[in-house]
């Protein structure tokens, strides 16, 4: 068989081997983690580090097509395999995105609002920040994520002192918006210019991090439809008079992904406001953690997703066949607090729920915060999906959605 190869040890990439293989692929995978959960699974595990040199061109030999799962890969060593490989996304449009900076440009630019911000480069620039920005958000421009690397300030004096506690690092400030609901878009681009987007999910944050995903088969019963038309439509004035907001979503996601040129699998995450208005928060350069009910609510998840645009093969169906919740499953929940010890969740009770299916990446150590896996609960109604949601959470000792 011939070889995809991935950039990324983590459950990203593991859930795209696995979906690979399924499919007759053998994978190598560039990490330095000796016990990273890809490695684990992957017929090739190169353990070296994302710019060692010996390592990518050890990639690049055995493999045509290299993707990455993890969006902080330095855009230089995609340029380096990209002279002898397919490389997709390729490094301008990961370069855009992993600084926020050049992030939110982007996506103004593509027509698409999002919070006011500004770029936080020194002192001066939060001196002279709109008063509008507060309170407000200090997110530091590069390799943030689960809510790390951010601090909510009340103030302009707390702003300055999260950049100096931020050591200075280059930074965006926006504006604390006043959310409704959060969702986001999965969709694929492939090298023809090709779209699938996958239906938009409503997304519940815990502490920065995502908690559940939910996805209502009926209401994205045209999303795939959508996806499928003719692709590329930039952002246009009536973009934003449609009062359907995951076609809003979904159009802006694709204005997005046309005009970074993408070639993979990306997310677009969005705020919707109170007031019933539509902001994209950020984009991920790869499959997502929300996009993870696609494993068993559709005829192609976003891992087999990204294969399929790697080896140049006919995008997969995104429709959603089912409702679906994703819940996460941190390290929280191996956390005993009456004893303060470890202890293995209750599986069997999990897995006594219908339409149940766990999801666990093969980390050795749980940490709190630190992602562990995932439960898919689907169900032939939402209401099914959810009532199996809530004995699944009841079992892991988590919170249930606290969302309508
Ligand atoms: P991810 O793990 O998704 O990459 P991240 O660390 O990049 O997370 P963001 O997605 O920017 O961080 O923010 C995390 C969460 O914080 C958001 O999903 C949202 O719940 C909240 N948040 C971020 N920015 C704002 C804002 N401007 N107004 C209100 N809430 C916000
Ligand atoms: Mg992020
Ligand atoms: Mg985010």
């Amino acid at each position: 068989g011939s070889w995809l190869g991935m950039i990324g040890g983590g459950q990203l990439g593991r859930m795209f081997c696995q979906a690979a293989q399924a499919m007759g692929y053998k994978v190598a995978v560039l990490d330095p983690d000796e016990h990273s959960p890809t490695g684990a699974v992957a017929e090739l595990h190169i353990q070296a580090g994302y710019r060692d040199e010996a390592g990518l061109a050890r990639l690049a030999e055995r493999c045509k097509a290299i993707s990455t799962e993890f969006e902080n890969v330095p855009a230089d060593s995609l340029d380096v395999l990209a002279r002898t490989s397919a490389v997709s996304p390729g490094a301008h449009a990961v370069a855009i995105v992993q600084d926020r900076i050049s992030e939110k440009a982007f996506i103004e630019k593509a027509g698409v609002p999002v919070a006011p911000y500004v770029a936080v480069r020194d002192e001066a620039d939060i001196q002279g920040a709109p008063v509008a920005l507060f309170p407000g958000i200090l997110k530091v421009a590069r390799l943030g994520y689960d809510g790390k690397g951010q601090a909510r300030v009340r103030t302009r004096e707390e702003a300055l002192d999260a950049f100096r506690a931020f050591s200075g690092a280059e930074c965006v400030l926006e504006a604390m918006l006043p959310l409704d609901y959060e969702l986001s878009v999965v969709l694929a681009r492939g090298r023809d210019g090709a779209t699938a987007l996958y239906p938009s999910a409503r997304n519940e944050h815990r502490d920065g991090i995502l908690a559940v995903s939910t996805v209502d088969a009926a209401l994205s019963a045209s999303a795939a439809d959508a996806g499928s038309g003719e692709a590329g439509n930039t952002a246009d004035a009536s973009l934003w008079e449609s009062d359907n907001i995951d076609a809003q979503a979904e159009r802006a996601a694709v204005a997005i992904a046309t005009a970074l040129e993408y070639v993979g699998v990306m997310c677009v995450e969005f705020f919707v406001l109170q007031d019933g208005s539509l902001v994209a928060n950020e984009i991920a350069p790869r499959p997502h953690n929300s996009g993870h009910y696609t494993l068993d609510a559709c005829a192609c998840s976003q891992f087999e997703q990204q294969a399929r645009v790697m080896a140049g093969l006919p995008l997969g169906d995104t429709r959603c066949l089912t409702n679906a919740v994703m819940l996460n499953i941190l390290g929280d929940v191996w956390f005993d607090s009456d004893s303060g010890t470890l202890r293995e969740p209750d599986w069997r009770r999990v897995l006594s729920v219908p339409g149940a299916r766990l999801h666990l990446y093969g980390k050795a150590e749980a940490r709190r915060g630190r992602k562990m896996g995932h439960v898919n609960i689907v169900g032939a109604t939402l209401a099914q999906a959810q009532s199996g949601a809530a004995r699944v959470a009841a079992a892991l000792g988590i919170a249930w959605s606290t969302q309508p």
